[in-house]
């Protein structure tokens, strides 16, 4: 099994969020716990409790907005460590399981160091794409469903990320032209992974995906390409996602 990221675990400042999220708040003072970026710490505070601990992913989390992401009607759910809906029978992924297969995905890289290029398969509402843009360089996410890929495109928006490249597709091909990748994570789980997104991933990169098993249930597989013609299956943890699918609609 590969080693979750070796970064001491420590007390987690407050740090600054998206532009004006601090405004009028003095250097240093805690955000009241009921507001928008209390509820954000408090919410990365417990999921370094319940085991995160690569502090790029943290501060990540910590810095992009999930109540952008989800239906103004569950925004006072949006900091709940939980999958919440976003339409079309598909969710936004619970933050410990996104926080967690991104801690795999950066293989215990010191937390300064950013992958250099990502792909994402299942764009969902947009909101892991948006936790990628702070630890890569480039990311890219596709989605199969044109109505979320449009509703993550208008969520990203205000975000301006400009390192974040959002395809309509089958992620299941991946995208070829934009590869080789360093990392690639899968937000759905299939029964099997597809060769096209091994052959993807630079050697040494690694990617992150559930699978499904027979019996119903699912587990984190993690695989590291360690040559030309050589990848690496490593499991993890149980989890539960939504079923990836072919083709578009
Ligand atoms: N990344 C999202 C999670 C979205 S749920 C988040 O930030 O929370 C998983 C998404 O995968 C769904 O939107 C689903 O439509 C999409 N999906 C399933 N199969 C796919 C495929 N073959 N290609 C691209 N997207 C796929």
């Amino acid at each position: 099994m590969p080693r979750p990221a070796s970064v001491t675990r420590a007390s987690l400042p407050p740090q600054p969020s998206f532009p004006g999220a601090n405004a009028t708040r003095p250097p240093g003072a805690r955000p009241p716990v009921d507001s928008v970026q209390g509820r954000r710490e408090r919410l990365v505070r417990d999921l370094a409790a319940r085991g995160l601990q690569d502090l790029a992913v943290l501060d990540a989390l910590r810095t992009v907005p999930r109540d952008a992401f989800v239906d103004p009607a569950l925004a006072s759910r949006a900091y709940d460590d939980t999958a919440l809906p976003i339409g079309h029978e598909q969710t936004i992924s619970q933050p410990f399981t996104v926080g967690r297969m991104l801690e795999l995905m950066r293989q215990g890289r010191p937390p300064g160091q950013r992958l250099a290029r990502v792909l994402e398969v299942g764009t969902g509402c947009g909101y892991q794409a948006a936790v990628l843009g702070q630890i890569a360089d480039m990311v890219f996410s596709i989605e199969r469903i044109r109505a979320l890929h449009e509703l993550a495109r208008s969520n990203l928006r205000p975000l301006r990320l400009a390192n974040v490249r959002l395809h309509f597709g089958d992620g299941r091909v991946g995208l070829p032209h934009e590869g080789p990748f360093d990392g690639i994570v899968v937000a759905a789980a299939g029964f099997e992974l597809p060769q096209e997104l091994l052959d993807q991933l630079r050697v040494g990169g690694r990617l992150v995906a559930p699978v499904a098993r027979g019996d119903g249930r699912q587990r984190l597989v993690v695989i590291d390409r360690t040559g030309r013609a050589d990848w690496q299956r490593a499991e993890a943890d149980d989890v539960h996602f939504v079923p990836l699918r072919s083709g578009t609609t």
